[in-house]
């Protein structure tokens, strides 16, 4: 997939968001959902999409879905950090194949690191369990303000 194909509306993401497919959500408004990935690179990594933009790569998106979804990944983050405590978090935003990204409908990750964890492969991650994320994104949510 090149930087500048045309938005697929059946991408997977697109397809989470019309409820079409399963998620484990964390939070989301009328603007955005954050859910947990289901091939952590971490425990606790979350994904930041908005609801409203057909953006593939954070060329296309308008300035002020690009507004909240920074907003959107800071209130999460702060979220994360409060309820599982790690030494620190990564923000990833992939563009393009050539660039690491692997679903086209444009999102930022939230991956939690601890100073004694490796951190997985992004796309080569173990699927996780769906009653782990879910425990861990009710943690997270608890921690929402
Ligand atoms: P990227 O490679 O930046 O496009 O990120 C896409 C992310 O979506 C990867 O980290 C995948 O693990 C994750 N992913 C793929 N399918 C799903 C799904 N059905 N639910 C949640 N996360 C997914």
């Amino acid at each position: 997939m090149t930087l500048h194909a045309p938005y697929d509306p059946d991408n997977i993401f697109a397809r989470i968001l019309r409820g079409e497919i399963p998620s484990v959500k964390v939070w989301e408004d009328d603007h955005v959902l954050a859910f947990m990935d289901v091939f952590p690179q971490s425990e606790g990594h979350v994904l930041i999409v908005s609801r409203t933009s057909s953006a593939r790569t954070l060329l296309d998106v308008e300035p002020d879905v690009l507004a909240r979804l920074t907003a959107a990944t800071q209130r999460t983050a702060r979220a994360v950090v409060k309820a599982l405590r790690p030494d620190g978090f990564q923000i990833m935003q992939f563009n393009g194949e050539a660039g690491g990204q692997t679903v086209f409908h444009l999102h930022f990750h939230i991956v939690p690191r601890w100073a004694d964890r490796p951190l997985k492969g992004h796309g080569h991650a173990p699927m996780a369990e769906p009653a782990t994320l879910r425990g861990l994104a009710d943690r997270i949510a608890a921690a929402i303000e």
